[in-house]
């Protein structure tokens, strides 16, 4: 076996690999930026080493850096992880090149995987079912309008070097196809150094599900079952699981020896997933292959019980397989909360800064309940522009669907962020979701469920009556603490009174509270009555309390007279007033919002590629009126309504920040 290995990667995929290399006995090498020198890689490996700026393109993505830390750490083999030189054929070439084991798949197989139109090539001969489609080149706008005719709307435009969702748009017309053809192709340019676009049908309402598959280099190979990663954003993956509620045995047997029969094709070894979408009919069709470790690998090895990066090292130091198909058996069900620095209620744009509270719940694992958290960052660490936002992957594991996603919810309700946006109200918003909690979901879910974005979450009455017993008691414990602390100590609980009206999410709700020693009963008017008991004292964070029967967990802030109170993708301000205090407040204003409906304001740090109107000129809805790249992402930001430009505040090439003003409106 290897004694050392280096990691070519950074955050949690680079954590993740040193955790399986320490399990095995293998000694780590991390390479970090500039802007990584105090990331948890680097304190988790055994040596580490500088490559350079913090740029991508200036350390973890070039070559002769990458051989320079090699040679200086004396390392006999390298894990890629995802991302970054992961599916870059010459990097593998030069690694052989010194004699330095490649921890992915043959050269080869890479080549012919990593391009879109020849993958897919690849896969028609192989037998496997391909989406409809042109294969040649698009040679420009007009080119792409006439093939996306033939083809038939609507379609898809891709980027045949593509990836991570990069370079690809839908196109339902003539108007649509032409623009779709410029920003793939300006989007690919930049982000893949390759503008070759390809057009395929755009299947309606799929689902993506794909195989995983392990090959040895005797020629030996497996699949390991399907991760569905329906729950995606701007074709991303949100939230994975394992197996997919939507596949039956038969078709799962096909699309694995079909994915087999593809890696046997191209000469495969080591670990690799090969991507379908599926149809209503359960008709599937190949997307691509990925010949590296996959971000959702997790869901696959919690119901398999393989170690997928265990898996890679040994085949890379020529060991044989020892799994045969028949052991391959899914066991449960597993969930994957992808967890970004975004911000859910502005279209998911990245959000950057420092974690200024970051405690992820407890990992777990027993017979029948695991939290799993995958995660590069640490309390106080930083989240850059740099990279990838992704802060962390918490999955939960339990020996059925339903029982995982009620580990997903509590598990959420347990994180902790501060200090950036981030996505962790929309995950417990979809773990809460019919569509999702019945399995019924496609890539459309998103934009479907979410049409004008993610507005927050409205809870049920039963659990704001929950909440409000909580807050009630809570409210009550802090109160005593107050007039303790402001010195009337003799018989101070008794000038904490114990009627209250708890108002939250335009809700109010008359409560009386009766305390013991064990926690507190809250009667509310109409008769009924919940328990509550806890731990909880007034600064905490995190409140978890015993509400009747079941546990409810709250993130805590103090506000004048109540709580925010964060739960199940809630946001809530939680009022604790007297009864007469209630109905005072009953006779004020409410506070109106700044109308901003004639402002195009910037939703994302981001750098102004282009402005597509001129001031005086009336624009019609949906039209596009500038565009704005951020974290390489061409975004294309349209009218509203029908109006008239009336400013331009903002030019290609300036740099905005959130809010900014780009153009106003008559
Ligand atoms: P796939 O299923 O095609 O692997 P993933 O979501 O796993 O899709 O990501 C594909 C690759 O793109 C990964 O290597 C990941 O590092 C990268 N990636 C994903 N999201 C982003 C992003 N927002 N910015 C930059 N790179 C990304
Ligand atoms: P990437 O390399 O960026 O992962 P993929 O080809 O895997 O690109 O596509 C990413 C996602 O885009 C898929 O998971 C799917 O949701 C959507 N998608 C891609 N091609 C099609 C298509 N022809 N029809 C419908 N959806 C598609
Ligand atoms: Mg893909």
């Amino acid at each position: 076996m290897f004694e050392k290995i280096l990691i070519a990667n950074r955050g949690e995929i680079a954590c993740r690999v040193i955790k399986t290399a320490r399990k095995m006995g293998i000694k780590t090498v991390a390479i970090y930026s500039d802007a990584d020198r105090q990331a948890l890689h680097v304190q988790m490996a055994d040596e580490a080493i500088h490559i350079g700026p913090s740029p991508a393109n200036q350390s973890y993505i070039v070559i002769e850096r990458l051989m320079e830390a090699i040679r200086q750490s004396g390392a006999e083999a390298v894990h890629p992880g995802y991302g970054f030189l992961s599916e870059n054929a010459r990097f593998a070439e030069a690694l052989s090149a010194e004699g330095v084991a490649f921890i992915g798949p043959p050269v080869g197989a890479i080549e012919k995987m990593g391009d879109k139109i020849t993958s897919k090539k690849i896969a028609q001969e192989a037998g496997v079912t391909t989406v409809p489609g042109y294969m040649g080149l698009i040679e420009d706008a007009e080119d792409a309008v006439k093939i996306s005719n033939q083809v038939g709307y609507p379609v898809m435009i891709k980027a045949s070097a593509g990836g991570g969702g990069k370079g690809m748009r839908i196109a339902w017309n003539d108007t649509e196809a032409r623009e779709g053809f410029e920003s793939s192709k300006n989007e690919a340019a930049n982000s893949f150094g390759d503008d070759r676009i390809f057009i395929e049908k755009f299947i309606t309402q799929p689902r993506h599900i794909e195989i995983q598959v392990l090959f040895d280099s005797h020629g030996n190979g497996i699949y390991l079952g399907e991760r569905e990663c329906s729950i995606q954003r701007r074709n991303q993956k949100v939230i994975e699981e394992a197996p997919s509620p939507f596949l039956d045995a038969a078709t799962r047997k096909a699309m694995g020896e079909q994915s087999v029969a593809l890696a046997k094709a191209v000469g495969y070894a080591s670990a690799g997933t090969v991507e379908f979408i599926v149809d209503g009919d359960r008709n599937f069709y190949f997307l691509e292959m990925n010949t590296r470790l996959q971000v959702e690998h997790p869901v696959t090895e919690l119901i398999t019980g393989v170690d997928l990066v265990e898996q890679m090292i040994r085949v890379a130091n020529g060991e044989a397989l020892t799994i045969t198909q028949d052991d391959v058996k899914l066991d449960g069900w597993a969930i994957e909360s992808r967890l970004y620095a975004e911000d859910p209620y502005r279209g998911f744009l990245p959000s950057i800064g420092r974690l200024s509270r970051y405690n992820p719940p407890e990992e777990v694992a027993t017979e029948t309940h695991v939290v799993r958290n995958d995660t590069g960052v640490y309390d106080g660490g930083e989240i850059s522009m740099f990279y990838d936002p992704m802060i962390a992957k918490l999955c939960t594991w339990a020996p059925t669907r339903a029982v995982a996603i009620e580990g997903m919810r509590v598990a959420l309700d347990r994180f902790e962020v501060e200090g950036i946006g981030h996505n962790l109200p929309f995950l417990s918003a979809v773990m809460d979701h019919e569509k999702f909690t019945s399995g019924n979901m496609t890539t459309a879910f998103i934009e479907e469920e979410f049409p004008e974005g993610f507005q927050g979450v409205t809870l049920p009455g039963a659990t704001l009556k929950r909440i409000a017993a909580a807050a009630a008691a809570m409210y009550r414990v802090a109160e005593i603490r107050r007039t303790r602390v402001s010195g009337r100590m003799d018989n101070h609980e008794r000038k904490v009174g114990s009627d209250w009206v708890v108002s939250l999410q335009g809700e109010d709700f008359a409560v009386r509270i009766e305390a013991d020693h064990d926690g507190s009963t809250i009667a509310f008017d109409n008769g009924s009555t919940l328990r509550v008991s806890s731990d909880w004292t007034p600064g905490d964070s995190l409140a978890t309390l015993m509400v009747a029967d079941a546990e409810l967990v709250l993130k805590v802030d103090k506000i004048t007279s109540g709580f925010r109170l964060r739960c199940r993708g809630a946001d809530l301000a939680v009022l604790v007033r007297t009864p007469r205090q209630a109905e005072l407040a009953g006779y004020m204003l409410e506070k109106v919002a700044p109308d901003t409906s004639r402002l195009l304001l910037c939703p994302m740090p981001g750098l102004i590629v282009k402005v597509a109107v001129e001031v005086g000129d009336e624009v019609q809805e949906g039209q596009a009126l500038c565009t704005v790249e951020a974290m390489k992402m061409e975004n294309i930001l349209r009218a509203e309504k029908k109006s008239v430009v009336s400013k331009i505040n903002a030019a290609a090439g300036d740099n905005l920040s959130v809010d900014d003003v780009i153009m106003e409106f008559e």
